[in-house]
Formats: C-alpha cells, structure tokens, sequence
C-alpha cells in the first residue's frame, strides 16, 4: 500500500556522523491525528496478513530492536504496531537489569538465546544495546570495555543476518520537555502510577550522557543489513505510523507471496 510518509527519511545511514539535535523529535508528516488513523488500521491489517505469511511458510525471521529513553514509548508502540498479530508467532524479549547468572556470562549470552526462529517475529524490549547505553552513562564497565562492544554488537548481528534473521532498529527519539510531560502524567494520574519510579527522575539528571551515548550507538551500528531509525517519538500516532510502515515494507519483501493457489487442489471435492 502507498503511504503518505517514507519511514526511510529516518534511516540512518552507515557511518553517518550524528548530532541528535538535528532530527526531529516531532514530525507530522502532513498528516492530523485524524488522518493517521485509517492509515495506521489498513497498516495493522496488512502486518497481520504477513506476519500469517511468515508463521505459516516458517522459512524467514525478523528482528525488531526497540531501544529509548524512559518513557520513550516501547510499550505502547509494541501493543500499536503488532495489535491484531498472531500472538503465536511474535514474541518480545525484554531486558532488563542483568541478574547475577546474567552478569556472570558474555553480554550478548542472554540476547542470543532469544533470537528469533524461522517463521518467528521477535521484538527486542531493550536490548544488548543497553551495553552501551546505561552501562556507559554509569561507568558500570570501564571505557575500553564497552568502546570496544560496537564492534561485538556490529559483528554479532551481521552473523544473524547472514544466518537469515532481517533487523530493523527503531531509536524512539523524544524531547526532553516531552520526557517531562510523561512523567509529570505518571505521577499527576492515579492510573499510571504503576509505571512511575523515582529511578526515572535519576535518570533524567543524565539525559544529555544518554542523548551522546545514543548517538553514538547509531553512529556505529546502523549498517545496510541491520539499519537503525531515529523515530520522531513526541506524537505517538506518527511513530506508530512510521514503525509499521516500515516493518510492513520490509515484510512485504520477506513473507509476501509465499503460498500460490495449489492447482493439485482444483476441484477436488470432501465426502
Ligand atoms: P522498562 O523501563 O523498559 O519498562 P524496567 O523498568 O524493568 O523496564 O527497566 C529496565 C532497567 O534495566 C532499565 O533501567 C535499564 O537501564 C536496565 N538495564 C537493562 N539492561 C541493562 C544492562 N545490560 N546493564 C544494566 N542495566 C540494564
């Protein structure tokens, strides 16, 4: 299907030097919230026909990477993007801290264990990346040991790629006033007190640490077969179109087409 946005403005290219004050947090595409929403249902449609396509021929596998700052929007965009999908066939992952099991291991060894498999959809909720990123921002590892894993991370997906995974990789870029705003309505809101924690506030004091470190994941890890997106984030129903877009496109060339009218079935009759 024709859409009005190209989810490839977004993309980053390989070695591309990143300043993240340079894209947008806030787009529109021309587009009302009103005139998205059609859209984004024909979108949610056409992945859910795929995502079957892919289940059933259970050859391909795709790869999704989520990463943002807190209250960037990974939740809401995994129940947007995949509402309808064959919960049989997607599957998420999330990281979180790493256990003492966890950390007694390789970094990547709890992230390749969930892999997908052929036919599957697997969403990271976080990821290896969070190797550069928080454990950067806290000096949890010294700078020589994780400079060094962009280099592991490049590698380690060039060898899913080559072994059949597709990745795409969404950054959900927001503002730092829009951070504010979600979590000033997570502690304004009875309701969304749940996802509240006084850890967020902590973590804003490092915004501009986590806002280089970011860019620099993008500028070392985005690469032909495993692009990353800086997503502009702040309008939830543009980043959903955007997200969906891109993964209907990209499934369109990967589980389109797989299963042709079987002719041996012409006319054949169940007494
Ligand atoms: P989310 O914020 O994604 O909804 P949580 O509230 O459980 O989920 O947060 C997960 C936490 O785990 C985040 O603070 C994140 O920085 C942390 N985390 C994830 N991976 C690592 C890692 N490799 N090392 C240290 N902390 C990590």
């Amino acid at each position: 299907m024709e859409l009005p946005i190209d989810p490839s403005t977004f993309r980053i290219p390989p070695n591309a030097d990143i300043d993240l004050s340079d894209w947008s947090t806030n787009e529109h595409g021309e587009l009302s919230k009103d005139e998205a929403k059609p859209l984004q249902k024909a979108l949610n449609k056409r992945l859910e026909e795929l995502q079957e396509n892919l289940y059933a021929h259970g050859k391909e596998r795709l790869l999704v990477v989520l990463q943002a700052t807190d209250t960037g929007g990974k939740d809401g965009t995994i129940r947007a993007v995949f509402d309808g999908t064959n919960p049989q066939g997607v599957k998420v992952a999330s990281f979180g801290k790493p256990t003492d099991e966890e950390l007694a291991h390789d970094y990547l060894w709890r992230v390749h264990q969930h892999a997908p498999k052929r036919g599957d959809i697997t969403i990271f909720n976080r990821s290896h990346y969070e190797d550069v990123l928080v454990v950067r921002v806290h000096d949890l590892v010294p700078p020589d040991v994780w400079g060094r894993r962009y280099e592991h991370i490049r590698n380690f997906e060039q060898m899913l790629v080559d072994e059949g995974v597709t990745i795409r990789k969404f950054f959900l870029n927001i503002s730092k006033d829009e951070q504010r705003q979600r979590l000033q309505d997570r502690i304004d809101e009875p309701a969304k007190h749940w996802k509240f924690s006084f850890g967020d506030l902590e973590e804003r004091k490092h915004w501009d640490a986590y806002q280089t470190a970011f860019a620099a994941m993008l500028e070392e890890t985005s690469t032909d077969q495993a692009p990353w997106f800086a997503v502009p984030a702040d309008r939830k129903w543009f980043r959903n179109l955007v997200i969906t877009g891109e993964l209907v496109r990209t499934l369109e060339e990967i589980a389109a087409d797989r299963f042709p009218p079987n002719p041996e079935l012409d006319g054949v009759v169940v007494e």
